[in-house]
Formats: C-alpha cells, sequence, structure tokens
C-alpha cells in the first residue's frame, strides 16, 4: 500500500479519512481483459490528466511491471514526470507541440506527435542540431478537426516523414470524434479515411509504420478493425465504459473507490435548512451526518440535493448545498457513528455508486468525474 499527496505524519496512518483506493490487481485484470480483445493488437495504456485522477506515477509504474509496450500521455509535462520517476518504457505525447518544446522532448527520450509538415522538419532540424533520433509518430486529422493533418492532404506529411534524416518515424495515427456512440457511420467513415492514408504506402511498395493506431475505448469495444497494431487505452482501462450506449463486448471492473468518514453527527429539528443557502430543509425531525469532502476536493457542487453515498450499505441523499470541504447526508432516523466510512464512489455490501450515476448527478461524463478529483485527496494503492 502506497499513498501519495500527503504529509508524513508519525504513526503512518494518512492524515485525511478521505481517500481514493485504488484496486491495481483490478487494473491488471483490466489491462488484460483489453490485450486478449486486441491481440494480435498491442495496448497502449492512456496516463493523461494525472491517470485519469488514479495517480500518474503509480499507474505508470504498476503497467510497467505489466511490460506494456507503450504508455500514452498528453502533455510534455506528463511525459518529463515519468521519465523523472524512472520510467524507460517509450511514451508517446499525444497533444500538439510548440517548436521551442522539441529539445525538450528529444532530451527525455519522448516520441513527438508530428501534426504537421512544418513541426515535423523543426523536430528534423531539432534533432540534428542535438546529434540525436527524434521518434515520431504521425498524426492524421480522419474528422475530429483538433490536431493533425487532414486525411485529404495527408501525402503531403507521409512524403516529408520519408525525407527526414533525423527521425524515427515509428508510428501513424487517427483519432474517432464518436467511436463510442450507438450509430457508428461517421466512425467508419473515419475508418475508411484513415485507411485511405495508410494505402499510400502499399501503393509505394514500402513498409508502413511499425505502429499504426487509432482505436481509442470506444473503438477497442466496437470496432475490431480499428485495432490495427496498437490500441490507446484510456478510460476502459480503468474499468469505465465511455457511454452509456456502448457495446461491452470487453468485460471491465472499475479500480477506483472514493471514501471518506462520519465527522460529525447532529439532530435536526423540522424546518432547520441545512447549509449555505437554506435550500434543504425536513419537515420532521432527522439525523444528519456531516463528511468532509467538498467541491474543492472535486465533488461537484452542482451535485448538491441530487448525489448520494452509501453508509452501512445503504444509500442515503447528500442534502444541502455541497461545501468546500464539508457536505451533510441525510440518515432519517438510521444511526451512523463519527468514524464510520462513507462510500462517495464505489462498491460495498452489495450497494454501490458508479462514475456514471455521478456524472448524471453533475450534468457530465465520467471522465470528467475522474480527472477532476482534485490532488488534495490522498490515493491510496491496493493489490
Ligand atoms: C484521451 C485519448 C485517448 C483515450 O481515450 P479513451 O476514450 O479514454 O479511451 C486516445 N487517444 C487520444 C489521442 C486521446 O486524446
Amino acid at each position: 500500500m502506497t499513498t501519495i499527496n500527503q504529509p508524513t505524519i508519525s504513526n503512518g496512518d494518512i492524515a485525511r479519512p478521505t481517500y481514493l483506493e485504488i484496486n491495481l490487481s483490478q487494473l491488471s485484470h483490466n489491462y488484460q481483459a483489453i490485450q486478449q480483445a486486441v491481440a494480435p493488437a498491442v495496448v497502449m495504456p492512456i496516463l493523461k490528466a494525472n491517470a485519469y485522477g488514479h495517480g500518474l506515477v503509480e499507474i505508470a509504474r504498476h503497467l510497467v511491471s505489466l511490460d506494456v509496450p507503450y504508455l500514452g500521455v498528453a502533455f510534455l509535462e506528463e511525459g518529463i514526470m515519468l521519465r523523472q520517476a524512472g520510467i524507460q518504457t517509450p511514451i508517446l505525447v499525444m497533444g500538439g507541440i510548440i517548436g521551442n518544446q522539441i529539445p525538450i522532448f528529444l532530451q527525455h527520450d519522448l516520441t513527438i506527435t508530428a501534426s504537421s509538415v512544418e513541426k515535423l522538419q523543426q523536430i528534423d532540424t531539432a534533432a540534428q542540431q542535438m546529434g540525436v533520433r527524434a521518434k515520431v509518430h504521425l498524426k492524421i486529422d480522419t474528422g475530429m478537426e483538433r490536431i493533425g493533418v487532414h486525411y485529404y492532404n495527408a501525402h503531403t506529411l507521409l512524403e516529408a516523414a520519408l525525407q527526414c534524416r533525423h527521425c524515427d518515424v515509428e508510428g501513424i495515427y487517427s483519432h474517432f470524434a464518436n467511436a463510442d456512440a450507438a450509430d457508428l457511420t461517421s466512425a467508419q467513415v473515419q475508418l475508411v479515411r484513415f485507411e485511405g492514408v495508410l494505402a499510400f504506402y502499399a501503393e509505394r511498395g514500402m513498409p508502413p509504420p511499425r505502429l499504426r493506431h487509432m482505436a481509442n475505448s470506444g473503438g477497442i469495444l466496437q470496432l475490431p478493425a480499428s485495432h490495427l497494431d496498437m490500441v490507446r487505452a484510456g478510460i476502459l482501462l480503468y474499468g469505465v465504459y465511455p457511454a452509456a450506449e456502448v457495446a461491452r463486448t470487453v468485460a471491465v471492473r472499475p479500480c477506483l473507490s472514493w471514501k471518506s468518514r462520519v465527522v460529525y453527527f447532529k439532530v435536526v429539528p423540522p424546518h432547520h435548512p441545512v447549509s449555505y443557502g437554506s435550500t434543504w430543509q425536513s419537515d420532521h425531525q432527522v439525523r444528519v451526518v456531516t463528511v468532509p469532502v467538498g467541491y474543492g476536493d472535486g465533488y461537484f457542487r452542482r451535485m448538491s440535493d441530487l448525489a448520494e453515498v452509501i453508509i452501512h450499505g445503504r444509500r442515503y441523499p447528500v442534502v444541502g448545498r455541497i461545501c468546500m470541504d464539508q457536505l451533510m447526508v441525510n440518515i432519517e432516523w438510521d444511526s451512523a457513528y463519527n468514524n464510520d466510512e462513507v462510500i462517495l464512489l464505489g462498491e460495498t455490501d452489495g450497494a454501490v455508486i458508479t462514475c456514471e450515476e455521478l456524472a448524471d448527478w453533475a450534468g457530465t461524463i465520467p471522465y470528467e468525474i475522474l480527472t477532476n478529483i482534485n490532488t488534495r485527496v490522498p490515493r491510496v494503492y491496493v493489490k
């Protein structure tokens, strides 16, 4: 068991009763389930945004112990943090780059996304000046309109890549806008466009880059033809499905629970409103407990008067406005004592609160629930 984001205190206990418990064995199971589903393609775990809230370095270390072939992050800084933690696995930085970042990529042996001819040439020049070889993946825009060379101009990038003397162009990729939808028409169109771009190599009788990749979680689940040489597994790796309507063709389970403890118990008389704004009150006497977690931890304030938590295997409503550091729960006339466990997200004794439920209460998607959990919340790793 390892914790992060915690001050060191003498008895070794965690200082704060609110924490995320991350089950690394479940993460292994999810990785293996995805690996089996996509073989012979390989899996690149995506670790952006603090590994979807699970903790960048700890999750990377665990995945490296499973011999993952590649890791993916969004930003240069995330890649540097992994290198500084001693991770030697290849790392693809998927985001757009600015020219003066290139030498830093090269210093840290991070794989660069070349999303235009100009950027590819800058990479080649920087590598030449530094006397190193740059690892590059070419990025093709097949319909996301985010970064990458449009599929209808892609030959310019592919031809420029053939001229680079200081780059190892080991990959070429694209990204789906709608692979998790029930209607896969637009995803199919994107895949056909990407296949059209890849035909460049066959037409010239030359091998394509070693790693052709396109599938995110939605593509892994719903578009086997998009698995190619490698898939980029993000949310699915963490055991959460990318959308409610997606086909659940790979069985995964969440590896994260969010827990806290009761820090205060009281009886609230009828018509005495609870919390800021006095938005909620009971017409009868109730027992209300206070839990030390709030929107300052990433428990969205929008969920006020909507969210539920689990105490002793039963669900109870969060009442009144969620505060920055605390929230109140109506347990009616049941009992709960100081230090009793409160589950905000996760499963116990048959009761469960899912990421999807939190997303519905907050008016968002499971991705944002996970990535929004603040670094103030300690992560505790169990096997
Ligand atoms: C975030 C991201 C992924 C992973 O997406 P999931 O839906 O979480 O699997 C894959 N590829 C790119 C380019 C991304 O930005």
